[in-house]
């Protein structure tokens, strides 16, 4: 497992990727070679900088096995897959190098899960599980000052946690941090969604999904050297957007790369959504987090008056040139599956054809996979929008 910074294109994607597809061997690893704490998260609306200011390691729960045994006696079969596969895995010890996890008060789904997880994986223990409350009307004239406080509340408890007091220089280091290693990878969405694509659909994946485990500084040194060697890819297929809510799925990159698509752009929260840069910390690191936190690409579990969710994904897919879009939805989750009628209108008015995926287990059946996405391609293809590469 790299640990140390890459200064050749190779390396640096190759650190990205066994980051992202092994997240826990490389949480277990850092934590074994630094001796500090890893706190595990659910929802990229969970301040990374409050955590990593208490010097510990943010550590995005997504890989998540289809198997939900341990979870079936204590959550119900409706909830969705990742819910059900994180209790599973929690229940059965899977996650026992963290030291706590921090929910956040998104869905029905997630609000339900921390009393069941505090019960059944903590040994009955709050006090491994925190919970952010995150503002659900993210412009509400009350949202900013609550959320100001919430985030103080935070950082103050996970000190505590930890058994230190975080310093406001701490706090403004994790948001600068955090905040370069946000603008690294929107400026490598940005070169992406160009006339010349520089990643295969696999490299974008691993790209997006090492931001959820890796540091925010060994982040940004990895794809700061892919940038300096951007090595445009020279046969690209349809250009596809991708759009839904957290995805852990490595099989459909793989897939969308063996069946000669170009992934273009993303409307993700493990993507383009958690990529927004958001203020500099200036002199108050809180309200930096705070106005980062409000003013980023909103998911369906947050409201403001006025956000098209339709919209948003035209605008994404317009931006990306893309020829077509596929929307990703794990099963059971009821804000993406709100939005979707909203978003398939807005695109059919577009123009723009899509496919719904909805997954049961966080990979789906690959075979059925392999069997739509193939005939999405064929149609995107028969449509002239660019030649399939086989
Ligand atoms: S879709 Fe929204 S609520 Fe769900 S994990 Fe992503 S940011 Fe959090
Ligand atoms: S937003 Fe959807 S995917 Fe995320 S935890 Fe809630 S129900 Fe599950």
């Amino acid at each position: 497992m790299s640990s140390g910074p890459t200064s050749d294109r190779p390396s640096a994607l190759e650190t990205l990727r066994s980051a992202a597809r092994a997240p826990a061997e490389y949480a277990r690893s850092w934590k074994q070679r630094t001796g500090r704490p890893v706190l595990g998260t659910f929802c990229s609306y969970v301040p990374e900088e409050a955590v990593i200011a208490a010097g510990a390691l943010p550590f995005r729960i997504l890989d998540v096995p289809g198997e939900f045994g341990a979870a079936d006696p204590r959550l119900q079969a409706y909830a969705c897959c990742l819910a059900r596969g994180a209790l599973a895995l929690g229940s059965s010890g899977g996650l026992a190098f963290l030291d706590g996890v921090i929910f956040s008060n998104t869905c029905d789904t997630m609000q339900c899960l921390s009393d069941i997880w505090s019960a059944n994986v903590c040994g009955g223990s709050p006090g491994d599980v925190e919970t952010f409350m995150m503002p659900i009307h993210v412009g509400h004239a009350a949202a900013r000052d609550y959320l100001l406080a919430e985030i103080e509340r935070l950082v103050a408890s996970l000190g505590a946690r930890v058994g230190t007091s975080v310093e406001p220089a701490a706090l403004g280091r994790a948001v600068a941090d955090c905040r370069t290693a946000r603008v690294a990878l929107a400026r490598l969405l940005e070169v992406q969604q160009g006339p010349s694509p520089v990643l295969t659909p696999p490299q974008y994946y691993d790209t997006t999904m090492a931001r959820c485990v890796l540091p925010p500084d060994e982040y940004t040194s990895s794809t700061t050297v892919v940038l300096d060697d951007p090595q445009p890819l020279d046969r690209v297929g349809p250009r596809i957007v991708i759009a839904g809510g957290p995805m852990y799925a490595p099989v459909l990159p793989d897939l969308l790369a063996e069946l000669g698509a170009c992934w273009v752009a993303d409307d993700l929260c493990t993507g383009h959504r958690a990529a927004a840069p958001g203020p500099a910390p200036g002199d108050d690191p809180v309200a930096a987090i705070a106005d980062g936190l409000l003013s980023r690409p909103q998911c369906p579990a947050k409201h403001r008056t006025g956000h098209d969710p339709g919209r948003a994904v035209v605008e994404r897919a317009r931006q990306a040139a893309a020829d077509g879009v596929i929307l990703y939805r794990l099963k059971f989750c009821d804000p993406h599956a709100f939005d979707y009628p909203r978003i398939k209108e807005a695109l059919d008015a577009a123009g723009l054809p899509s496919l719904l995926i909805e997954v049961e287990t966080p990979a789906g059946s690959v075979g059925q996979l392999r069997t739509r996405l193939q005939a999405f391609l064929e149609m995107l293809a028969d449509a002239g929008v660019s030649e399939v590469c086989t």
